[in-house]
């Protein structure tokens, strides 16, 4: 009954027993959540380092707590634009993003406005 067969998702082997045992072994089992677990860990970790990153850019580029720089200036400075921790609309429909207290908000013609959280928004 080669339909019936049930293979280890950690290491290939078949599985006897229980029809819902997904793993041949408890070994298996632990070894398959902890690569889970660390694939996890590893991204937050990419994430929490990169919007860390994101912080220390825009606070050397911001030591007077308000500055206007190109788009260009903080691409060369590494910003990740996809990271951030929290958005702030305004009610005249201007977007901010945040990193932790660091924010920008792009003005027109690839100029971006720096600023800091508290001083200016919320
Ligand atoms: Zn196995």
């Amino acid at each position: 009954m080669a339909n019936n067969k049930r293979f280890c998702k950690e290491c290939g082997d078949e599985i006897y027993g229980r029809r819902d045992k997904q793993f041949c072994s408890d070994h298996c089992r632990a070894t398959h959540n902890n690569k889970i677990n660390s694939d996890l860990t590893g991204y937050i970790r990419r994430v929490n380092y990169t919007i860390r990153k994101n912080r220390n850019i825009l606070c050397a580029l911001n030591p007077a707590g308000k500055a206007r720089v190109h788009k260009m200036k903080l691409v060369d400075s590494g910003l990740n634009f996809d990271y951030y921790t929290n958005v702030y609309k305004t009610r005249s429909g201007k977007t901010y993003y945040f990193c932790y207290d660091q924010g920008y908000l792009e003005l027109e013609d690839e100029y971006f406005a720096l600023v800091v959280k508290g001083n200016y928004v919320g």
